[in-house]
């Protein structure tokens, strides 16, 4: 059996970030990566954003070639046996470690009916199953209306693609954004050419020779090329499960990215930290919190004692708009809106009892620092106090 000093399962974003940060500290140490996804590490933001404006899909790779990492490319890892410190994958390897990390991130959330033709936009590969539908076809649906749905409608429709869009919410970015920002975003869609079904759920999808139909709940049918959904994702704990981590909405981890057993770290969308400035235990499905924490696991496996107390921030793009976003983004939070140009430029506080704890930075570039240090404060606030208090 093949032992290595370090092991890490899963490929993504969080799993290249640890390799690169180990390497700096190790550089011979022996590390093995097992991702059941067939490509190797990526940048999964570009997928729903900048690939469609131009930027080339070659891009988006992320290999950590010259890193000596023994890639083992799609070969899921199904068990996990914490006394004799090994993984088995799907093929029946095994190999044993002495410190293992679980960058695991989540799975999607499925339509309980609906046939094979959905994608579930998540990868490398549903982004280009996407792109060879987009060179002939021209009706798509985008089911959901969160980061993934926003995105890709987005995307499709400046290919000019007729795009309708179904969700439960009366709004996009509902769970996220104020409802005056939710209505003008509705009606900014519409304007693009994008149809939009609130309100609404999906019955069925079925296929019907070269077409997809989808059926919703109040009996609309639509004909599509193609139907692209992003319902959330699940964390990925089953590994931890079986062996007998604690896991509660994703694998527990303590300030320097253990788990409940010392040679076992996680990171990513999959670990659930404390956050320190936000005084609660959180999950972070983001980019930044992916590298960061990646990065800071490897170090730790390598011998640090890091700690995390990174902040993560986020950011999107929809058509022209684009925001960066720090901290708890809760529609349902007491939420003060300081718009310079309404809707087009400004930002928006998300308060609980007084405290700021997230701010949605709206075409408000390089605030990010500013906005962290507000939250970090854990000064009491009200509108008066925040007109102005954050512009660029
Ligand atoms: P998401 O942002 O959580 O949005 C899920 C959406 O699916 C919500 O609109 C939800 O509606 C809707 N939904 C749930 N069940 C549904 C159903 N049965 N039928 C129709 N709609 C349904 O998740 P996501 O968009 O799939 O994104 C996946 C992950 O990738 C997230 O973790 C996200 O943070 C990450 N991501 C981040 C970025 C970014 O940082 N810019 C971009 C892309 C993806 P309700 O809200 O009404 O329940």
């Amino acid at each position: 059996m093949k032992h290595h000093k370090y092991l890490i399962v899963g490929g993504g974003m969080t799993a290249d970030s640890a390799i690169r940060s180990i390497r700096k500290i190790d550089n011979s140490g022996s590390i093995a990566l097992f991702c059941d996804e067939s490509d190797p590490p990526y940048d999964r933001p570009p997928l729903s954003k900048s690939l469609w404006t131009g930027k080339p899909f070659s891009s988006i790779w992320r290999s950590p070639n010259g890193l000596d990492v023994d890639m083992h490319l799609g070969k899921k890892v199904v068990a996990l046996d914490t006394s004799k410190k090994t993984v088995t994958d799907d093929a029946g390897n095994s190999c044993s470690y002495e410190k293992l990390l679980l960058a695991t991130g989540g799975a999607v959330r499925r339509l309980p009916d609906a046939n094979g033709n959905v994608i579930y936009f998540r990868t490398a590969g549903d982004y280009r199953k996407l792109r060879a539908l987009c060179e002939h076809g021209s009706d798509f649906v985008v089911i959901g209306g969160g980061f993934i749905g926003s995105e890709v409608a987005a995307a499709l429709a400046m290919k000019d693609k007729r795009v309708t869009m179904i969700f439960p919410s009366n709004g996009i970015g509902s769970r996220v954004y104020p409802p005056s920002l939710v209505a003008f975003l509705n009606s900014y869609y519409e304007v693009k050419g994008v149809k939009l079904l609130e309100s609404e759920s999906v019955k069925s999808v079925r296929t019907a020779g070269n077409k997809t139909i989808v059926t919703t709940g109040k009996g609309i049918e639509i004909s599509a090329d193609g139907v692209v959904a992003g319902l959330g994702i699940e964390p990925n704990t089953v590994l931890a499960e079986q062996a007998g981590l604690r896991v509660d909405n994703g694998i527990v981890v303590d300030e320097m990215l253990r788990t409940s057993n010392p040679d076992i770290y996680a990171a990513g969308d999959v670990a659930n930290f404390y956050s320190a400035a936000l005084d609660k235990r959180m999950r972070v499905e983001h980019e930044d919190n992916a590298n960061v924490m990646g990065e800071m696991a490897g170090r730790n496996m390598a011998g640090q004692s890091d700690i995390y107390s990174h902040q993560p921030y986020f950011y999107s793009d929809l058509f022209d708009l684009g925001y960066e976003a720090v901290g708890e983004l809760d529609s349902t939070l007491d939420i003060v809106e300081d718009w310079k140009e309404p809707f087009r430029k400004g930002v928006i506080y998300y308060l609980r009892d007084g405290r700021v704890r997230g701010v949605l930075l709206w075409n408000t570039w390089g605030q990010v620092a500013a906005a962290t240090q507000l939250i970090a404060e854990k000064k009491q606030h009200s509108s008066s106090t925040l007109q102005g208090k954050i512009s660029d």
